[in-house]
């Protein structure tokens, strides 16, 4: 009996010993967050780790403990200090949103609550369920679609394109794999196509050849008649045209797909029809610009993001299906240790049999939050606002002789480059790689960038509910000076 007594006394745990200490650390924790975010203008766009933060994350594993104070003391230190930059109002590279402070809220309390989303009976499940029914809502898919909440894009597209594989392969590809289909499937999407979808067929077993390139036109779209031709080329060659993803959005450029007539074509032709919204799906709430991704409602699979332009924190994408039978006789699997009861907690739906994963977070609960508190309406006029600003900021460029825009402005990401008279290409690369370098290095603000039609340029993606016009004007005026620096020391006098 004292043994016994002893081993309890013993036991161990990893909840605090003083919650009173812990709920002031809390505290303070909260109001930091509060100040980083309300002050996060005042703060360069990114900046250099001097080398001793760095050589701090080569510390050997922590065997025995530390008070969580000074734990946290090195997180605010030498991680807060040190972010990628995307919350802040100038920064404007590669693509992503720019998170906000309810969502990190319902981050948080989603890992206070803990839920594994695989499935089951509980809140956190409905909820998920819900996020997805607003979801398709949003984009137009009927209430019978199915969707599942996933990583980000790229897990949310290679959803879609296995569904799409398993429902035209003409054989049981889950039992059998691709090596029993009949016809070899092809896939096609434009040149301007997310190099995700090239990881998903590769995955996929279908490898990347499968997916064909289609040239694109002036305003890098899909050329249609281009795929029309493809497709038939295939067709006669021994193929089976299977699947064409449409762009809504393409991160180079903006530039959006005819999904009208992609679903046309796909249609005619017994395609499967995926969007890639991962960056323009939402703009189907926005209320100006809606007319841009007509055509998406009739996808039989949407990928997007609400770790874009719903400003979600990371990480959140969303597969939808209009088929849900299809998507889930793709993933679903009942091994003995995951049967449904009748009752209790294991008699809710098994979320798990939408995807890959087994495990789950709880992603909606952040979405959901910051849904509820400013309503779908207003996210649609931040999409807008963004769209604005990108044309604002084309104008200035135009305006400027020693500007070039590379690519017709669509959405929010304008291309663009610094261009002295009679520069060489190489020239204008060298300039501009210095330019987008040095407005990071001083903190002014982040670009990226990227080559458009054989023309390097510099990208401004502007998926940001902070950036505000004043922004934009300087960064051109800052282009603009570094641009002129940069070249005067660079030719000989
Ligand atoms: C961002 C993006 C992806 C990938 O999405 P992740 O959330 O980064 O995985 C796919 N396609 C397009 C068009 C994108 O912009």
């Amino acid at each position: 009996m004292d043994t016994f007594r002893e081993a309890v006394t013993t036991e161990e745990t990893l909840d605090p010993q003083d919650w009173t200490d812990m709920g002031a650390l809390s505290h303070r924790i909260v109001d930091d967050a509060i100040s980083y975010l309300k002050d996060v203008r005042e703060r360069p766009a990114w900046r250099e780790m001097p080398a001793e933060v760095r050589s701090f994350f080569s510390a050997p594993m922590p065997r025995s403990p530390a008070p969580v104070a000074d734990v946290y003391g090195d997180v605010a230190r030498n991680v807060m200090a040190y972010p990628m930059g995307n919350i802040h109002p100038r920064f404007w590279a590669w693509y992503m949103g720019s998170s906000n402070f309810t969502g990190a809220l319902g981050d948080f309390l989603a890992a206070i609550q803990g839920s594994n989303l695989g499935g089951g009976n509980h809140a956190a499940g409905l909820m998920d369920s819900q996020v997805v029914n607003w979801l398709k809502e949003m984009v137009g898919l009927p209430a019978t679609a199915s969707g599942t909440l996933v990583s980000g894009g790229s897990m949310a597209n290679i959803i879609g394109l296995t569904v799409a594989r398993n429902v035209k392969a003409g054989v049981d590809v889950r039992e059998r794999g691709v090596g029993a289909i009949p016809k070899p499937l092809r896939y096609y999407a434009s040149d301007q196509v997310h190099s995700c979808h090239r990881k998903g067929m590769e995955a996929l077993g279908l490898g990347n050849r499968a997916l064909r390139r289609i040239p694109t036109d002036d305003g890098l779209r899909i050329d249609i008649a281009a795929l029309k031709a493809a497709i038939a080329e295939d067709r006669e060659a021994g193929f089976k045209p299977a699947c064409v993803i449409g762009t809504a959005g393409t991160v180079n450029t903006g530039a959006v797909d005819d999904l009208q007539a992609l679903a046309t074509v796909a249609a005619a032709e017994d395609l499967w029809f995926h969007v890639d919204g991962c960056i323009g799906a939402l703009i189907a709430i926005a209320p100006e610009n809606r007319p841009l991704v007509a055509g998406i409602e009739q996808a039989d699979s949407i990928a997007l993001d609400p770790h874009k332009w719903l400003h979600a924190p990371f990480e959140a994408g969303c597969a939808l299906v209009r088929d849900a039978s299809a998507h889930r006789s793709t993933f679903a699997v009942t091994p003995e240790y995951l049967e449904s009861a009748p009752r209790g907690l294991a008699s809710g739906e098994w979320l798990h049999d939408y995807g890959l994963q087994t495990s789950r977070g709880f992603r909606a609960l952040k979405i959901w939050m910051a849904l509820k508190e400013h309503g779908v309406e207003k996210f649609g006029r931040l999409i807008d606002q963004n769209i604005a600003q990108a044309h604002y900021l084309t104008a200035l460029i135009k305006a400027e002789p020693a500007f070039e825009l590379t690519a017709p402005t669509t959405i929010n990401i304008v291309s663009f480059r610094y261009k002295p008279k009679g520069a060489s290409e190489e020239l204008i690369k060298a300039l501009n790689t210095e330019i987008m370098l040095r407005l990071q290095e001083q903190g002014s603000a982040a670009l990226s960038d990227t080559t458009v039609h054989g023309q390097h340029c510099l990208r401004v993606a502007i998926a940001n509910h902070r950036t505000r016009r004043e922004d934009l004007d300087l960064l051109v005026r800052e282009t603009l000076r570094l641009g002129r620096e940069i070249e005067a020391a660079a030719t000989p006098m």
